[in-house]
């Protein structure tokens, strides 16, 4: 028996049929409309084909922003104002005509899930997951229980306060995480830096192309040797880590998973941070919680969200 598993991305949805052991059977993708009736239609052609004739099990939905577990309603879904307040549930049984069992909740959240059923929390009991990319998403599995919080805001990392004299946060916080470590920041840093004329190889690159600049470009400089990309690289990193030995010194747990576009940032990212993870944590934690990259690679909200449906119609997470 297969599971659908669907992820409503900032700018692609994403459908893939995975079977019993987190395989993905077949995947396709569609550009995210902006508004609902365009969704509404995108959504329900692309499940069509991405289903086809195949009996399923359940759907699971992975999406931004905070997702009412129980009802699947988007109660803030992040950039998809559209969608707040939709049944996302509702949504895909219309698509497909059926009565299928769905489930939803937030990316981050799925993305542990999947890790739970097929990746780097199989067995565990206590993890901590950072998905890192364009934001920060995080989520926490606590003694075996998936932390939700009073209003299933619980894991959300990127907005842990860093710096409270730091820049205003889209949360209405100042100095979070997300707004020193994610894309976006990243990728502002490095256009100050060439806006300031600053002699390197950033400047030398992207002076008056700052559009083409992109997160991996830092990454890529830094590591050429470039002391701009790498000023830039390290603070943020720097930044990353006091976040992660904050999270293990608060949930101690047996592994923390880094995964979304910047986790594949290079071994200085991996490396970084079980150091400081090592060094800053080995009084209280014994400084020997492994810090590790997604073991689920390109579709894995796909494969996340199929693993919530599993995990929800009895599948055992082993
Ligand atoms: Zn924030």
């Amino acid at each position: 028996m297969d599971f659908l598993g669907i992820d409503i991305g900032g700018t692609r949805i994403k459908a893939g049929l995975v079977d019993d052991l987190g395989n993905v059977r077949r995947q396709l993708a569609e550009s995210t409309p902006a508004g609902l009736a365009p969704f509404r239609q995108a959504f329900a052609d692309l499940l069509r084909r991405a289903t086809g004739d195949s009996p399923l099990g359940a759907a699971g939905v992975a999406c931004k922003g905070i997702i009412e577990s129980d009802t699947r309603v988007a109660v803030i879904p992040g950039v998809f104002r559209f969608l707040e307040g939709q049944d996302l549930g509702a949504l895909v049984r219309e698509a497909l005509g059926s009565d299928l069992p769905v489930y939803a909740d937030n990316d981050a959240r799925v993305a542990l899930v999947g890790e739970m059923a097929w990746g780097a929390a199989r067995g565990k009991r206590n993890a901590v997951m950072l998905t890192l990319g364009t934001g920060v998403g995080g989520a926490a599995l606590v003694e075996g229980r998936l932390l939700r919080g009073r209003s299933g805001v619980a894991g959300h990392f990127g907005h842990i306060t860093i710096d409270p004299g730091g820049p205003l946060c889209n949360c209405g916080n100042t100095g979070c995480l997300e707004t020193f470590f994610s894309a976006l920041a990243i990728e502002a840093e490095a256009i100050a830096s060439v806006h300031r004329s600053s002699e390197s190889r950033l400047t030398e690159e992207f002076s008056g192309g700052e559009d083409r600049l992109h997160c991996s470009d830092v990454f890529r400089l830094a590591e050429e040797g470039d002391e701009a990309a790498r000023s830039i690289r390290d603070r943020a990193i720097g930044r990353l880590a006091a976040a992660v030995v904050g999270l293990v010194h608060a949930f101690d747990p047996e592994v923390v998973i880094l995964g979304g576009q910047i986790s594949r940032a290079g071994s200085i990212l991996l490396g970084a941070l079980s150091d400081a993870v090592a060094t800053r944590t080995r009084r209280l934690a014994g400084g020997r919680t492994p810090v590790v990259l997604s073991q689920l690679e390109d579709p894995s909200g796909i494969v996340g969200a199929a693993a919530l449906a599993r995990l929800h119609v009895g599948g055992a997470v082993d």
